[in-house]
């Protein structure tokens, strides 16, 4: 009698035990998959990064103490203890990449110059820009960003000057759209643009300048979707290329603050960036949003991340600039607030600072960063 009831207490302890075992077995992978979940969906962030003078221990434990959990660093930043530091503290890499802003390759080939609708080069005090249209322009910036992506390993590469020539950042809003220099009219540009749209510009146009207005009058829709394919067509090409090299690398972009009709449909018309066909082919569209800069107010930033958030099926993340820049007034502790507080209203994903010399030039700032931050996003159980 006694050996059966031993038995029978054997039997239901191992099925105790085994019943536990397999409800483990459905929660832990369950939990798992919750915790990856939290870390894609963690709100992003970030700081631009373009020299570091410090100790880069005490930086990285700097960063990770205001919250910041991305860098975007130039190449000349990523140094093998950079990296391995920013593993060991939970942060992830990007290089900033300028893709037609390049004054070395403009003082080696002159030619290279964008032109504009008046037939000068593009070019407004530091902003000069490549023609976006030359092949082996863009063949060779490709390999270059692949060499990097090989020598640094960042988590990702976030795209800058990806677009046609305009200083956006003097462009307030009362400036006629029609006074927005539009760009490329190179003769590489008006010919590709003719052969690839089966269009013929007539011979009596005498300069740039009358062709500039006889395209904008007669093909202006041809000529804005051949603008926005030569912009698309190089992420396309630098993102395959990249992840045929790195298959998990992550795409940002960095784009101009313009919602679609701001200057008269200047966000595709100007600069030919498409939100909605980019997208494919990013993770992330970060707008500059530098509501100073551009004489807005901060509502404004969230105004550009819905309108952005509305075209792009992708994460959106507004740029906010910490100090003031091109302007005189102050860019105060009070509105940086406010610009922070503004840029992390969904659907953002985040926010990222420019730069990171900035907010070391205004400790008063690190401390606003840091009280909004713990208020908004690190609460228990968020
Ligand atoms: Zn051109």
């Amino acid at each position: 009698m006694k050996i059966i009831q031993k038995r029978t207490k054997d039997k239901m302890r191992y099925l105790f035990i085994l019943g536990i075992f397999l409800i483990l077995t459905l929660i832990i992978p369950g939990c798992m998959k919750k915790n990856n979940v939290q870390d894609e969906s963690r709100m992003m962030i970030g700081v631009k990064v373009y020299h570091i003078d410090r100790e880069l221990d005490a930086l990285f434990k700097e960063w990770e103490g205001l919250g910041i959990n991305t860098i975007f660093a130039s190449p000349s930043v990523f140094e093998d203890e950079f990296s391995s530091l920013a593993k060991k503290h939970h942060i992830t890499t990007f290089i900033i990449l300028p893709v037609f802003y390049d004054p070395t390759a403009l003082e080696a080939d002159p030619g290279l110059y964008a032109i504009t609708d008046k037939g000068e080069k593009a070019i407004e005090e530091w902003v000069e820009f490549v023609c976006p249209s030359r092949r082996d322009y863009r063949i060779q910036k490709v390999e270059y960003i692949n060499k990097l992506i090989r020598e640094l390993e960042p988590d990702g590469i976030s795209l800058d000057f990806i677009r046609y020539f305009c200083f956006w950042e003097k462009v307030y809003p009362d400036r006629p759209p029609d006074l927005i220099p539009n760009t490329c009219f190179c003769p590489y540009c008006l010919e590709k643009f003719q052969s690839e749209k089966q269009i013929n510009i007539p011979d009596s146009l005498e300069d740039s300048g009358a062709v500039a207005k006889w395209i904008q009058a007669n093909h202006s829709n041809d000529w804005i979707q051949w603008k926005c394919g030569i912009i698309t067509s190089m992420v396309e090409n630098i993102v395959n290329e990249a992840k045929k090299t790195k298959p998990e690398i992550k795409v940002n972009l960095h784009v101009v603050p313009w919602r679609k009709d701001d200057f008269n449909n200047a966000i595709r018309r100007i600069v030919a960036q498409d939100f909605a066909v980019l997208a494919n082919y990013a993770d992330i569209i970060s707008p500059m949003t530098y509501a100073h800069m551009v004489k807005r107010k901060p509502a404004w930033i969230h105004s550009v991340v819905n309108d952005i958030h509305e075209q792009a099926d992708c994460k959106v993340i507004p740029s906010i600039q910490v100090n003031q820049a091109y302007l005189k007034d102050t860019l105060t502790e009070k509105e940086f607030e406010l610009n922070v507080l503004e840029a992390l209203k969904p659907p953002s994903s985040g926010v990222f600072f420019w730069s990171w010399d900035q907010l070391e030039s205004r400790p008063e700032k690190k401390e606003v960063l840091k009280r909004v931050l713990d208020s908004v996003y690190f609460l228990p159980n968020i």
